[in-house]
């Protein structure tokens, strides 16, 4: 199943439709997107009950799909390729970050560039489906209601300048755009193995595989919640691959009037454009 907020409203996605739950439903089923996440199987049985059409929808319509999760964060260095690439030693144990909630966006949003340093790092983003802690690997993915295209934008020099402390540089209003909409892992082609790129104005700059993390999202989630209690709703960013404009030589950040374009397998692409202040 496919599912996304549609004018700030839950709706779920049938091919080239929207079905407006709150509507569709009599009001049983909220118009609140957290609560598609929190319901997703009453959700299900409902679609698969009642069949409702819905109506053709543009993609400008669509909004951010997690408006309000409990916790938002990002594991960095979690591609060997990346974490060579900006000079950062593996560790033990998750480079955990958080990407406050603040910082999130939509798909097809205008994002403001605060400074001339933001660059750009295309990662699968886990949206949690329940409460967990302490998760098992058995337990991993059941916990997942559904996975989603997401850009860890990050200030270099923010970053950097706050030591290890990346959250600083990585929470700038608009620097975790999100989407289009949320997949159901069940739906995936392969949901440990799925190709992810980015482009800027339709040239590749990353491109690598999901299969390629130092973590699959079954050992993150498993050694993330052996510390953390994540909580139903909870957004993930999983890391980024090689290619992120800091490691070139000349850095290379992104630029007002540019275009961003995120590509996962299985989900679809999430566009971003980006404003000078
Ligand atoms: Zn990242």
């Amino acid at each position: 199943m496919r599912f996304a907020a549609l004018n700030h409203r839950a709706h779920v996605l049938i091919g080239d439709r929207a079905i407006d739950l709150d509507e569709a439903s009599g009001g049983r089923l909220s118009a609140d997107p957290m609560e598609t996440i929190r319901r997703l199987e009453e959700v299900r049985s409902f679609i698969e009950e009642t069949q409702p059409l819905g109506r053709s929808f543009t993609m400008e319509e669509l909004t951010l799909a997690v408006p309000s999760p409990p916790q938002s964060m990002a594991i960095g260095v979690n591609y060997a390729d990346h974490a060579a690439e900006m000079d950062i030693e593996l560790a033990e144990e998750p480079v955990t970050f958080a990407k406050f909630p603040t910082s999130l966006a939509g798909p097809n949003e205008t994002v403001t560039l605060p400074s001339s340093t933001v660059d750009w790092e295309v990662e699968l983003v886990l949206v949690m489906g329940r409460d967990a802690f302490q998760l098992t690997s058995d337990e991993a993915w059941d916990a997942v209601a559904g996975v989603t295209i997401g850009q860890d934008l990050s200030d270099r020099v923010v970053q950097f300048a706050a030591g290890r402390q990346f959250s600083l540089g990585k929470s700038s209003p608009g620097f975790g755009p999100i989407g289009p909409w949320i997949v159901t892992p069940d739906e995936l082609p392969n949901r440990d193995d799925l190709e992810l790129s980015c482009a800027i104005d339709g040239v590749t700059v990353q491109h690598s595989r999901t299969s390629m993390m130092l973590r699959g999202v079954v050992p993150l989630l498993v050694d993330v919640t052996k510390h953390l209690a994540l909580k139903c709703g909870d957004v993930l960013f999983t890391g980024t691959p090689a290619g992120a404009g800091f490691a070139l030589s000349p850095p290379r950040y992104l630029q007002p009037g540019e275009q961003l374009t995120s590509t996962i397998e299985g989900i679809g692409t999430l566009v971003t454009n980006f404003v000078a202040p």
